[in-house]
């Protein structure tokens, strides 16, 4: 452990599977107190197990919650405070891409609706009570804590890029993400408050896995990475931790890309 998040205390929705997992981990691994936030409840669990196994010195809480519900939100960040006294960093990370997104003509409402609601919604909430909550972070220099803190927003290279395979409400809630993280990032700047999104291009977890379900149609988007292959998790994580850290201290406002190149690619290597 290098400790890069020592004392810390962080929360991570979606934090049972995938990027969130992955994240969970390595925070818990930097020294930081981890709120591991998720609507499967029995995920969330066993990675607290994990977390307590592998790391004692730290504390790891699991706790159900639905990002689309502000009340769920606000009882995450409330425990965290109630526990702890602040909260240093807000992982916005869960989301939903759904297997009915469709193009414009097919996408029925209530898929445009679910999807708004996780996506957008979710990150919405997550930021009004974090940024409440960070606002009052006390100084204390002894464990090296200070006031404000960092807001990741998990956006997507679908954000920036278009795709022939559409799933709109998906494309767009993501490109909502984008523009709600650089503007809350000028906002809040001025109290100490860095607000990043986070944009993974397409990854070998669950949420693509299951979609891309045949050689064909993961060959169909491989083709336009220009490292051939899908990312993994533990890469987006790693990228949180810099965001997360004071290592990104004068860095607000991004759309950092963790994408094997994608998107700035117009021909691809054969
Ligand atoms: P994943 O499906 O592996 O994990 C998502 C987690 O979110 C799950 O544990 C799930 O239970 C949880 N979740 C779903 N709905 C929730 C809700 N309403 N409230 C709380 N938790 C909920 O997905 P992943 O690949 O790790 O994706 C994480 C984030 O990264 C998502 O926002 C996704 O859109 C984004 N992303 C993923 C990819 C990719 O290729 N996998 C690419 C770009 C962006």
């Amino acid at each position: 452990m290098s400790g890069r998040l020592l004392n810390r205390v962080a929360i991570v929705t979606g934090a049972g599977s995938g990027i969130g997992l992955e994240t969970s981990l390595l925070f818990a691994q930097e020294g930081a107190n981890v709120f591991l936030a998720d609507i499967n409840q029995k995920a969330v669990e066993d990675a607290v197990a994990v977390i307590s196994q592998r790391w004692p010195n730290v504390t790891a809480t699991s706790i159900k919650c639905d990002v689309s519900k502000e009340a769920d939100v606000k009882a995450v960040v409330d425990l965290a405070v109630e526990k702890f006294g602040r909260l240093d960093v807000m992982f916005n990370n869960a989301g939903i891409m759904h297997s009915a997104d469709d193009d414009a003509v097919q996408t029925e409402e209530k898929i445009w609706d679910l999807t708004h609601n996780i996506n957008v919604k979710g990150v919405w909430f997550g930021c009004k009570h974090a940024i409440q909550a960070m606002r009052k972070n006390p100084t204390d220099s002894e464990k090296g804590l200070h006031a404000g803190g960092s807001i990741i927003n998990v956006a997507s290279f679908v954000a920036i890029l278009g795709a022939a395979t559409p799933q709109l409400a998906y494309t767009a809630s993501k490109g909502a993400v984008l523009a709600m993280s650089r503007e809350l990032a000028v906002v809040h700047a001025k109290e100490g408050i860095r607000v990043n999104a986070l944009c993974p291009g397409p990854l070998k977890t669950p949420l693509l896995m299951d979609f891309l379900n045949t050689p064909e149609k993961r060959e169909r988007r491989l083709v336009h990475v220009p490292m051939g292959r899908f990312g993994e998790a533990i890469e987006q994580a790693k990228a949180v931790l810099f965001l997360a850290s004071d290592d990104s201290s004068y860095i607000t406002g991004t759309d950092f890309a963790v994408d094997g190149g994608i998107s700035s690619a117009y021909v691809t290597p054969l």
